[in-house]
């Protein structure tokens, strides 16, 4: 079976990745779209074994705690901590009371962001999340810290982590934890 799947793969030019390795559109392994780990077993697959692909695919975790070195392409963790840090510094920063303008360049801001956000599959998620019933809310800062809090939370949960406590946004975001 794995050589016909090898002999399909020849044709399609598709290969055997290891688990959560994702494709660009351009149909080549999307950097910012991947863990290190992953990316890292696959860059080490193809030095040992290029023709063959391997099936064996360690666990999420076994590659999940390696970071890539500070002066590396960010993956796809880095590039989402770095991301949340922005968009929540933004929301800590809003003002209390937007003026309509400031609100209109916001929800365009978080449009925008949602296309150009460089991991396809998280930007087409967070479109979709925006889209289906979650619209930003931008009214004044607490409203917009805690529409960011939810959608923040909405992708822990896609991930399998736990939810953050949004009362303890403001502590962790804008004033510092208290004592
Ligand atoms: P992060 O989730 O990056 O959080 C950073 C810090 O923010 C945490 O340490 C915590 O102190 C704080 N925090 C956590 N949750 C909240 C919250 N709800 N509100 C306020 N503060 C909080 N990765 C994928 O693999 N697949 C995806 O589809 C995906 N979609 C994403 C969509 C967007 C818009 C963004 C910005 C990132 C996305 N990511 C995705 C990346 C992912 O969310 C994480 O950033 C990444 O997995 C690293 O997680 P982390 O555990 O280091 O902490």
């Amino acid at each position: 079976a794995e050589n016909a799947q090898n002999r399909q793969d020849e044709v399609t030019g598709k290969k055997h990745l290891p688990k959560g390795v994702v494709l660009g559109k351009d149909g080549k392994p999307c950097r910012s779209c991947t863990s290190f780990g992953a990316w890292a077993q696959m860059a080490k697959k193809e030095t040992t074994t290029p023709a063959t692909i391997s099936t064996t695919t360690p666990p999420a975790q076994a590659t999940s705690s390696l970071q890539p070195p500070a002066d590396c392409p960010p993956d796809v963790e880095q590039l989402g901590r770095s991301s949340w840090t922005l968009l929540h510094s933004i929301a800590a920063t809003y003002p209390e009371k937007p003026s309509p303008q400031q609100q209109t360049d916001t929800r365009q801001f978080l449009q925008l962001f949602g296309k150009m956000y460089p991991c396809w599959v998280c930007a087409d998620d967070f479109r979709e999340y925006m889209a289906k019933g979650n619209e930003p809310k931008v009214s004044n800062r607490a409203e917009f810290a805690r529409w960011m809090c939810e959608a923040h939370n909405a992708v822990n949960v896609k991930l399998g982590k736990e939810k953050f406590d949004c009362n303890r946004w403001d502590e962790r975001w804008r004033t510092g934890w208290k004592d």
